[in-house]
């Protein structure tokens, strides 16, 4: 029988509204029109930098010279500085009067733009609602432009900030958080860098694999991840992982892959990649597919799996990434994991410290 723990959420909100088409970018100026007729009339616009030189191009009917327009780095994943920086730019032009923020890019800018939404109607600063419920404002409407699959930013309730002041890496919690409007666009993901558009895409069969293999379950995550799983079965194992049909189906893995998030925990492999992330710098995304190569003892059916959709797509994932560390390293990797309770107490139980002690961890960490 499913047991529960608790997610913080008992009434689940998803997105409003999406068009997913081919080309269903070309929408986008219609859909601003509308929303022009509320507050000031014009449209904050942030975009993954990737897009810098293509803005024009895919955007050119949908920005006005009354807009902004901002290019996001995705050099790090965001922080609750960087989005006050963002934030305060934005306000000093029309506050909370914007008809709306678009986003457009992968995971580091969909959650940036929901963070600018909630900022522009909320008081104070991002680190103020890292928490759960703490937005009491509905945020100014967002519109989500995904052109990056598997993290499922698109359809969560949250968008992950570190406070790198307090070493918290934690979201806005919230209803007020979920895009009002998507518009996914399979054309959008062409261009993406074969390593980068694997290494997302794992993120949302990885977060799948792990949640169905947890204690802590429930139907409707549960029917979201079997689906997710098997589009990612096919597009990692069936042909050009990035021929237009598969590009599809993984934009549709990482929403459904997404909704599953809101009611279901990871499980040992998102711990050990945070500790990555925190320790190394590295980016979510391949910090989870470093992490899945010393995963075996945990998912042998899960590290199989993984190892042929490496071998069917020829990509090589570095490896030895944790020899150069010394005993205070390893400790801070040690400290950076085990603090994700929630996830290993689904996989492991409650006495997780008990499989990963201080040695243990040590050696999944080296075998990287
Ligand atoms: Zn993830």
């Amino acid at each position: 029988m499913s047991q529960v723990l608790n997610t913080g959420i008992s009434n689940v909100r998803n997105v409003s509204r999406y068009v997913f088409a081919e080309g269903a970018i070309s929408e986008l100026p219609v859909l601003l029109q509308e929303r022009r007729k509320v507050g000031n009339g014009a449209v904050a616009f942030l975009i993954d930098e990737f897009f810098q030189s293509k803005a024009d191009f895919l955007l050119d009917r949908a920005i006005k010279n009354s807009d902004q327009v901002i290019f996001v780095s995705t050099d790090y994943e965001p922080t609750t500085d960087g989005i006050d920086e963002l934030a305060r730019q934005l306000r000093v032009v029309d506050g909370a009067n914007y008809s709306a923020v678009v986003g457009m890019g992968g995971g580091i800018t969909l959650d940036t733009t929901k963070a600018i939404s909630n900022l522009l109607t909320n008081p104070g600063d991002a680190a103020d609602y890292q928490g759960w419920d703490l937005v009491k404002i509905p945020g100014v409407f967002k519109i989500g432009i995904p052109t990056l699959s598997g993290t499922g930013a698109e359809a969560t309730r949250t968008c992950v900030m570190t406070n790198k002041a307090t070493g918290l890496k934690l979201g806005m919690n919230s209803d007020y958080t979920v895009f009002d409007q998507l518009i996914m666009d399979p054309n959008l993901t062409a261009t993406v860098d074969r390593n980068q558009y694997f290494y997302s895409g794992m993120d949302a069969w990885i977060h799948c694999m792990e949640s169905l293999s947890g204690t802590y379950r429930n139907s409707i995550g549960d029917a979201y991840s079997v689906q997710a799983i098997n589009l990612c079965r096919q597009v990692f194992s069936e042909g050009d992982m990035m021929m237009n049909k598969n590009r599809e189906k993984l934009m549709v893995a990482s929403y459904l892959g997404g909704c599953a998030i809101a009611t279901s925990y990871v499980g040992v492999v998102h711990p050990f990649s945070a500790g990555l992330s925190v320790v190394l710098g590295l980016h979510h995304c391949l910090a989870n597919c470093i992490a899945m190569t010393a995963m075996e003892p945990f998912y042998p059916e899960g590290y199989a799996e993984y190892s042929t959709f490496l071998e069917n797509n020829d990509i090589k994932i570095p490896r030895d990434v944790c020899s150069h560390l010394n005993d205070a390293g390893h400790r801070a990797l040690y400290e950076s994991t085990m603090v994700h309770e929630k996830p290993l107490t689904n996989a492991l139980g409650e006495k997780f410290r008990k499989t990963l002690t201080p040695d243990r961890v040590r050696e999944i960490f080296e075998a990287m």
